[in-house]
């Protein structure tokens, strides 16, 4: 098998899978108990809490557990809309933003929220001008994610808080961030709010983090019992806490080193898509290198595909959640329907190898081959 759709989800590492079944087995307490079964739970659980503020130089109180970056994503934009509707009622998003943002935008439209898109250049940068005008009194709220999950573009967190803070002090800044976490160095200190989740990081399925500065106040989306934490209540999947910290321990480190591994071998795929006929690279000089994206000219992406599936070679059309449908990213900088129609994305991690790539390229090549002289 060839994995290549690391952007949609990782394999959990074996030294996770190990601290994931012995929280499990050894931990069984509910952390919420007062006797000695959930004192145990709950000391190892805020242990995690606490590897994980120190690894983002945080607050261990401005971290909460979701499910994924899905319910971050919503805990974020609705719980900061409906905290500050007194303020106004104005929020702008990117137009590289993964689906769920737009959806969750999409309730908040519904409930009489205003959205404006913000505009990004031909490279995918977010365009500084256009946000500094869209920017209103009324604002409450900026959703940018660090890095796109289809093209790989990468924002400037710092400068765009800069701006957003310089136009309007009141308001908040969220950065959906699970596409960089683990690829690229992150700063929660970039924003007022982040989400990201395990599975990308080769973490369990099920676990997402939202990350809150403590000086933000937001409304709970989730009412119930438990005391560890305001906005989710209930209680806590510390098997999952505890593997997540491991997988983050394990994603912070060597990232340099391990992007320039990817990078190469980055580089030697697009120096061999370059000399085939048909393929288009949906690459900027902001696009990360774990991710690689390519429209098609002749052959349809779900063709190729399930061709390449014939041979255990994993790809993805758009992203894992948007498959078959026109990419709003790569219409966002291209401007061009059949392009966003038509792309595949190639997604890398550190763990991939030189062989893996050698034997794509070979098997990739044969089958391209083939399905362009059926279109002929
Ligand atoms: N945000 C981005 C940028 C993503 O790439 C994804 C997953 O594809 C999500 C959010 C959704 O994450 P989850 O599956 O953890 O809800």
């Amino acid at each position: 098998m060839i994995y290549l759709d690391y952007s949609a989800t990782t394999p959990v590492s074996y030294d996770v899978l190990e601290s994931y079944l012995k929280a499990t087995k050894d931990f069984i307490g509910n952390p919420n108990s007062l006797h000695s079964l959930g004192v145990k739970s709950k000391t190892l659980m805020n242990t995690a809490i606490k590897q994980i503020s120190e690894l983002f130089n945080v607050l261990e109180s401005e971290i909460t557990f979701t499910s994924g970056a899905t319910e971050s994503n919503n805990m974020a934009l609705i719980g900061a809309c409906l905290a500050n509707q007194h303020k106004g009622h104005h929020i702008i998003v990117s137009k590289l933003e993964h689906p769920s943002i737009y959806k969750i935008c999409e309730y908040l439209e519904q409930n009489g929220f205003y959205i404006s898109y913000v505009n990004n250049d031909e490279e995918g940068l977010i365009d500084f001008d256009d946000l500094k005008n869209k920017m209103r009194e009324d604002t409450i709220l900026v959703s940018i994610c660090a890095v796109n999950s289809e093209v790989g573009i990468r924002q400037p967190l710092k400068m765009i808080r800069q701006i957003i803070k310089k136009e309007n002090s009141n308001t908040l800044f969220h950065s959906d961030m699970t596409q960089a976490v683990g690829k690229i160095p992150v700063n929660f200190h970039d924003v007022d709010m982040a989400s990201i989740t395990a599975h990308k990081i080769f973490g369990p399925k099920g676990i997402g983090l939202f990350y809150k500065n403590s000086r933000v106040k937001i409304v709970p989306l989730i009412y119930g019992s438990g005391k560890s934490n305001e906005l989710k209540p209930g209680t806590p999947a510390v098997p999952l806490i505890v593997s997540f910290s491991k997988a983050l321990r394990l994603a912070l480190t060597d990232l340099d080193k391990r992007e320039n591994f990817v990078r190469r071998l980055n580089e030697k795929i697009v120096g061999e898509f370059q000399k085939l006929d048909g393929i288009i690279l949906n690459q900027t000089k902001y696009s990360i290198p774990q991710i690689l994206n390519i429209s098609l000219k002749n052959i349809r992406p779900e063709t190729l595909i399930h061709a390449l599936e014939e041979y255990e070679i994993y790809v993805s059309t758009n992203t894992a959640c948007a498959s078959g449908e026109l990419s709003t990213s790569i219409m966002a900088i291209y401007n061009d329907k059949k392009r966003a129609m038509s792309s595949i994305r190639i997604s890398l991690s550190y763990i991939t190898t030189t062989d893996e790539i050698n034997r794509f390229l070979s098997y990739f090549k044969t089958i391209y081959h083939k399905l362009n002289e059926l279109t002929d």
